[in-house]
């Protein structure tokens, strides 16, 4: 759906819900991105009707009961191509015993549902019928000043939803704001018990702060809020050691998609010489819930520094595996970063890239010899075959076996002398 397509859309499930007789309006985060000139993602509504009524109004088949028992129904766009929208009844929300997610809601008015909401930009609505802004918390303001401000006592803010730490954080990074000085504080003060937020959340949190345009300052506020030492330890642990230089590396990688992003992160730790590198990535995978992709690539890519930064002094047997490597775009985005922070001509980039340039059948050729030619000449099939083929295989990359029958000679004369 084009953007004006999505909007028109989100004008029309206004419309239904208000020639129904209920309230409906625009609510949250594409108020605060219309405000600033921008274009929302995504548009939610925030309306008087019970999800039921939603349900009625639009049809089953038209919605989807995404969060039914906080009040939050998908209306479908007419067309697959995205721009559904987010239709949430006015609510209040209790208490928050798990300091993630509240106990119960309660359906209530748009004032009220305005208090529940994290940050004052955020908390905004808008009519898109008479065009105005219904602002019950001062986020206009606090948008003209740049500050991230939570709605009400933020210490009590941050203590129901420890999540919200991360957003201030994030949304600060993406528009330029600064974070208002008693959520400053309360984020400051609440900062380790961001432990109790799932990896998952944790991940997402990370992945999009990474992702803009102040990832490092969104860095440093992390350290000095406390919050890196919950969200990344690993880094936390060194920062003393390590911070001005993962700030050169990030800032060398703005922009960059977040697999490098990350082995920036990472590469001043591995660097320490205190971590083995299958353990560190282990252990980020397992809390931040990565894929196996993902975390194979942020292996790689810290693994292969070494190799990468001198490649052109080693046998070529040894740099042709990296080269082939699924991930060695990481790798060579990282390596390119490293470069850049450390002021060092990107020579070795170069050759990279020209090694990288070259014929699928020159970079990486068939080998010369498989399993069933050493059965062939009579071998036994056994563990001694993998170490064996490799041998083959790094002298043939090295040019020390131009053909087949080379390879051959080789291995039977390695046997027989073995
Ligand atoms: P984005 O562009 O990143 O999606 P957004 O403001 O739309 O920004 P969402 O996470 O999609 O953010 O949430 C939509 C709205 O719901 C927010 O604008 C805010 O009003 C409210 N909200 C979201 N998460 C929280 C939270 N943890 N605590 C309180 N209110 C929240
Ligand atoms: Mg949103």
């Amino acid at each position: 759906m084009t953007q004006d397509a999505e909007r028109l859309f989100a004008v029309e499930v206004v419309e239904r819900l208000r020639a129904a007789g209920h309230q409906a309006l625009w609510a949250g985060g594409c108020v605060r991105d219309l405000l600033l000139g921008g274009q929302p993602a995504d548009y939610d509504v925030a309306t008087s009707a019970t999800p039921k009524q939603v349900r009625q109004l639009f049809g089953h088949r038209r919605t989807l009961p995404v969060g039914v028992s906080f009040g939050v129904v998908l209306v479908l766009a007419p067309k697959k191509a995205g721009g559904d929208v987010e239709v949430a009844t006015f609510r209040t929300d209790s208490t928050y015993s798990d300091g993630r997610r509240p106990d119960a809601v309660t359906f209530s008015t748009a004032k009220e549902d305005a208090q529940r909401r994290d940050f004052t930009i955020n908390g905004m609505f808008f009519d898109p019928l008479s065009e105005e802004v219904i602002d019950y918390v001062d986020g206009q303001r606090d948008l003209k000043r740049g500050l991230i401000r939570a709605i009400g006592n933020a210490d009590e803010r941050i203590a129901e939803d420890k999540l919200r730490m991360l957003r201030a954080v994030r949304f600060a990074a993406r528009f330029g704001f600064e974070i208002e000085a008693e959520t400053w504080a309360a984020v400051s003060r609440h900062a380790r018990q961001v432990a109790v937020v799932s990896g998952e959340r944790i991940a997402v949190e990370i992945r999009k702060t990474l992702g803009t345009q102040r990832a490092p300052w969104a860095l440093d506020r992390w350290h000095t809020s406390g919050l890196l030492r919950s969200i990344l330890p690993e880094v936390a642990e060194h920062w003393e050691s390590i911070g001005d230089v993962t700030l050169k590396l990030l800032r060398e990688l703005l922009g960059a998609p977040w697999p490098s992003q990350m082995s920036g992160l990472l590469c001043p730790v591995v660097e320490t010489g205190t971590r083995d590198i299958p353990e560190l990535i282990a252990s980020l995978k397992t809390r931040l819930k990565l894929s196996n992709e993902e975390s194979e690539s942020l292996r790689f890519a810290v693994a292969s520094q070494s190799m990468l930064s001198k490649a052109r002094q080693l046998p070529w047997s040894q740099v042709q595996p990296g080269l082939i490597h699924p991930h060695i775009d990481v790798a060579l985005s990282l390596l390119a970063a490293r470069n850049a922070a450390a002021g060092v001509r990107p020579e070795d980039m170069d050759w990279l890239l020209s090694q990288l340039a070259l014929p699928p059948e020159t970079l990486d050729p068939k080998p010369l010899l498989d399993g069933s030619d050493l059965i062939e000449i009579g071998l036994r099939p056994g563990p001694k075959f993998r170490g064996l083929l490799d041998r083959v295989r790094a002298m043939q990359l090295d040019g020390q076996l131009a053909d087949r029958g080379a390879a051959l000679r080789w291995v039977r004369q390695f046997v027989a002398t073995d």
